[in-house]
């Protein structure tokens, strides 16, 4: 791609950083914004830096949150005995919006990956662990997307809590194999918590 501008270009290339964004796409962005009021181009950059300078993770379900615990660990009304463990914060955003859901969740940060060199450690399974162990926790609802990283992912959570005083159980499969969570329709999602099964019954022991 030629450009005329050397400020265009610059743009360009950074907005065609964005995952899902070419540089057509890009170029048709920036072009926009030149047509926009400039308010508006700063108001989005200043919405951006700030929600880098000072967003934060719940320091108990590592949501992300604009406060040091989330609006949902803090609600008095919420079940803290039931954790739901999701990949990120769409999981939350998907599963809150079924109204189905009362209990509290655990952000894992993305699930276990070989390829994407993606390791338990670098996910937030030692802290659930840790929270199992506490036992204030009575169900672990595993509730990743029925991809192979994610059961691998569940599997390994299950081993790390074996023999811990804790019922674990996965979100019935209404949801097809390889579906994510994020696009699974609010229904479909909100029954499936409802009917969630024991983890042990879904996976072949040898
Ligand atoms: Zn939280």
């Amino acid at each position: 791609m030629d450009f005329s501008s050397k400020l265009l270009e610059n743009a360009v290339n950074e907005m065609s950083q964005l995952p899902g964004i070419g540089k057509r796409t890009a170029l048709r962005l920036v072009l926009h914004m030149l047509k926009q009021p400039e308010r508006q181009t700063e108001e989005l950059s200043h919405a951006l830096l700030q929600l880098r300078g000072a967003v934060q993770f719940c320091k108990k379900c590592h949501n992300i949150s604009d406060t040091e615990f989330c609006e949902i660990c803090t609600n008095p009304k919420r079940d803290s005995s039931l954790v739901c463990v999701v990949e990120d914060i769409r999981d939350v955003m998907a599963i809150e919006n079924t109204g189905q859901y009362r209990g509290l969740y655990h952000v894992l940060g993305g699930k276990i990956s070989p390829i994407e060199g993606m390791g338990p450690q670098d996910l937030t399974i030692a802290s659930l662990v840790n929270k199992i162990r506490q036992g204030e926790v009575k169900e672990l609802i595993l509730a990743l997307s029925s991809t192979m990283e994610g059961d691998t992912t569940n599997f390994y959570i299950f081993k790390q809590i074996e023999g811990m005083e804790v019922r674990t159980s996965t979100i019935a499969r209404g949801i097809a194999v390889g579906d994510e969570l994020e696009y699974a329709d609010e229904v479909t999602l909100g029954r499936s918590i409802l009917n969630r099964v024991p983890f042990e019954g879904t996976f072949n022991t040898h």
